[in-house]
This record gives C-alpha cells, sequence and structure tokens, in this order.
C-alpha cells in the first residue's frame, strides 16, 4: 500500500524552525514504527509571497487538496505588515481553510501536570486538564450577509450578521459527537438560544443529530455566557464542547490559556470526510510566527509536534501512537526539559528548539 502522504508548509518566522523538530519526529516514526509518510513540502505566507507574489500558490492549493493531512507552520511577520490586505500572509492561510472547506476547528486545552504553576487558575483545577473545544469555522458572524459600515439617517451603521443553515450546524455536531466517542462521550453544545434564533436553531439540530444517531453520548447545552464562566470556574467538568464560529473563536483562547503557554498548544481544522474516510485536515499550532524569537533558536517546538500527534489521531487512525508521542512530551516536561517560554519565576536555564527536539526523540527510543 502506498505511503500516506503529508504536505509540509512550514511559513514565516519561527515556522520552519518548530517544523524542523516536526520533521524529525516524521522520521522517527518511519523508521521505528514502520509508519512512514510520504512528505512534500512547499511556501505558503509570506516565504510564499516572496517567491510568488502570492501568499499561497494555486499549485500549492492543488497539492493541500489532494494531501492526506497539512501541516502548517505559522505565517506573517513585520516585514509583511504594509501589504496590501489581499496578499498579507494570512490570506494563504485563510485560502486554505476556505478551499479545503475546514468547518471543524479542534482546539485541545490539556494540562500537563508539570506545567500546571503556569495556568492562572489554582493548580488543583487545572491539574489533569483535558478538554476540546470544537468551533465552527466557515459560517455564522464573520461570514454573514449582509455585512458593511452603512449610512442611515445623518450617522452610520456596521453591520455583521449571525446565519447558520441546518446543514452547517449537523455537520459541526456530528465531528463533535464523532469526537467525544473517541474520548469522555461527553458533549457540551454552547450558544445564546435565550436571545439569539440562530442559537435556538442550533440546539434543536444538535438535540436532533444526537437523538437520532448519537444518543450513547451525554449531551447538555448551556448558554456560551455561563458557558465562559464555567470554563475558568470547574474547567474539568468539560469533555467536549461545540460551538459557532464567533462564540468558538472567544471560548477557545479563553479555555487554551488554562493551560499556559501559547508555545504548548496544536490545533486541527477538518472538513468533510473523503472517499477513504479521512477527512480534508490541516494541522497548526495556534501559536504565530513569533519575529521576536525568530531564528534564535528559542522557540518552544512542542505547538508543532503536538499538532503532528492530533493528525497521527484524526487523519491516520493511529491514536496509540498519538498517545506515545504526548506521553514522550510530557515526559520531558516531568524531567524538567524548558524552553525559555517554559521558564518559571525561579529562572534556570532554558534548552534551545532542537534540544527539545532531542529530548523527546529520546523519550521516544525510550518508550520503545
Ligand atoms: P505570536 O503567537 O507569534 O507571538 C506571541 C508571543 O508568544 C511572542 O512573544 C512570541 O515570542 C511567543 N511565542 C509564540 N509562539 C512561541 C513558541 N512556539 N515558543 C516560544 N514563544 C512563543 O503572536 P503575535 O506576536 O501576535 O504575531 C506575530 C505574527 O504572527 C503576526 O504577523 C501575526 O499576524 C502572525 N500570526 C500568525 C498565526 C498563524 O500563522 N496561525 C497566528 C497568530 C499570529
Amino acid at each position: 500500500m502506498a505511503n500516506p502522504t503529508l504536505l509540509i508548509l512550514a511559513g514565516d518566522g519561527i515556522g520552519p524552525e518548530v517544523m524542523g523538530q516536526v520533521v524529525r519526529i516524521i522520521d522517527w516514526f518511519g523508521d521505528k514504527r514502520d509508519l512512514a509518510f510520504d512528505v512534500d513540502h512547499d511556501l505558503v505566507g509570506g516565504a510564499a509571497y516572496d517567491k510568488h507574489g502570492t501568499p499561497l500558490h494555486d499549485d500549492t492549493m492543488a497539492k493541500a487538496l489532494a494531501a492526506d493531512a497539512v501541516l502548517l507552520g505559522a505565517v506573517g511577520g513585520p516585514k509583511y505588515d504594509a501589504l496590501d490586505f489581499s496578499v498579507k500572509p494570512e490570506r494563504g492561510l485563510l485560502r486554505l481553510r476556505k478551499e479545503m472547506d475546514l468547518f471543524s476547528n479542534l482546539r485541545p486545552a490539556q494540562c500537563f501536570d508539570a506545567l500546571a504553576d503556569f495556568s492562572s487558575l489554582k493548580k488543583d483545577l487545572v491539574a489533569g486538564l483535558d478538554i476540546m473545544i470544537v468551533r465552527e469555522l466557515t459560517s455564522g458572524v464573520y461570514f454573514g450577509e449582509p455585512r458593511g459600515i452603512f449610512e442611515e439617517g445623518n450617522e452610520r451603521v456596521g453591520i455583521n450578521t449571525q446565519r447558520y443553515t441546518e446543514s452547517e450546524i449537523d455537520r459541526v455536531a456530528r465531528s463533535a459527537f464523532e469526537l467525544a466517542r473517541r474520548r469522555g462521550n461527553k458533549v457540551c453544545s454552547m450558544e445564546k438560544a435565550n436571545v439569539m434564533e440562530s442559537g435556538i436553531l442550533w440546539r434543536e439540530v444538535v438535540q436532533k443529530v444526537h437523538d437520532e444517531d448519537y444518543p450513547d453520548v451525554e449531551l447538555s447545552h448551556m448558554y456560551a455566557d455561563n458557558g465562559a464562566m464555567q470554563l475558568v470556574r470547574a474547567p474539568k467538568q468539560f469533555d467536549v464542547i461545540v460551538t459557532d464560529n464567533l462564540f468558538g473563536d472567544i471560548l477557545s483562547d479563553c479555555a487554551a490559556m488554562l493551560t499556559g503557554s501559547l508555545g504548548m498548544l496544536p490545533s486541527a481544522s477538518l472538513g468533510a470526510p473523503n472517499a477513504d474516510g479521512r477527512p480534508k485536515a490541516l494541522y497548526e499550532p495556534v501559536h504565530g510566527s513569533a519575529p521576536d524569537i525568530a531564528g534564535q533558536g528559542k522557540a518552544n517546538p512542542i505547538a508543532c509536534i503536538l499538532s503532528f500527534a492530533m493528525a497521527l489521531r484524526y487523519s491516520f487512525d493511529q491514536g496509540d501512537e498519538a498517545a506515545r508521542l504526548e506521553k514522550a512530551v510530557e515526559q520531558v516536561l516531568a524531567d524538567g526539559a524548558r524552553t525559555a517560554d517554559l521558564m518559571g519565576p525561579e529562572g534556570g536555564s532554558p534548552i534551545s528548539t532542537s534540544e527539545m527536539g532531542d529530548a523527546i526523540l529520546a523519550a521516544l527510543d525510550a518508550s520503545l
């Protein structure tokens, strides 16, 4: 059988540095676990603009659509700040998400015990935390029409429209229920059905999908403002949270910060399954290109490495190998390995990006 294919788009700033460590880990799985991938590399963001005058070349887009999964580093940087909006590095990322129709954005908030002190919450509230926010990514108020700033009488009015079709809600609800079955089997759906019609429809459709096809999964509904409160009051009550684009944007950032550093946070964006059952998929760290530390070997590669672990689990059905990689990360943190972003107030000597890669590879070797 042919190897599964990966398209790597390392991007700008620290993107290539952190992705360099992921490539070493991909090679390790090929050598030691008989899990080889056919890997192709291409440009995105500022790097693509520099070469092609566009943040995503059509050929790269075609490769992304054909690949079994795309791994992305980060895009952007001050060099590109003055560019026209249409060719800014972020447009490359937006085009990928749009043309791959990645409607389900998975943002785990997982707290490694060794880093529980980094959270802004008390340690016992977050130690062992493992929740997943599923955010609808391609519709809702960021896309709804009409939108714009219009003249109305003697003043202007700014308009955005929250709009969801039943099928858009249905497909993201299914993706949340499927995920829950692989985890703690609980879904909490969040909207504002008390004040928004789109929220009423959201609640109805999620309940219908549940009753018809996922009655084995425990489902609850919560108003999103209460959800925000509960996330900081008692986050461990949740397993999978499913919500719309706007609330998901806010709630996932809030949940992410429960766990400490930006350098630790992976994400996945999934689309509809192909004929072989694999969803269209893009995996990327939550952080940006960190121009302030780019090129200095200081970046924490763990967010990007954990994004590859998500690819193993959600694109390649290798949950055991994903867990092996996550455990290796947990082990090196428990052993005290820290990049600069993970240094506490007590200080110490941070290790470099590649030394963190070395440590994780050694922990993977030890797992055999
Ligand atoms: P950022 O995430 O790049 O950096 C924020 C802070 O976190 C910086 O101090 C940075 O040094 C630190 N940081 C981020 N990732 C780190 C890592 N892996 N290890 C150690 N420290 C890390 O956000 P920003 O500074 O607001 O944006 C910088 C550029 O990145 C901008 O051009 C922005 O548009 C872009 N950006 C891209 C993405 C993406 O590619 N998905 C996301 C956010 C921002």
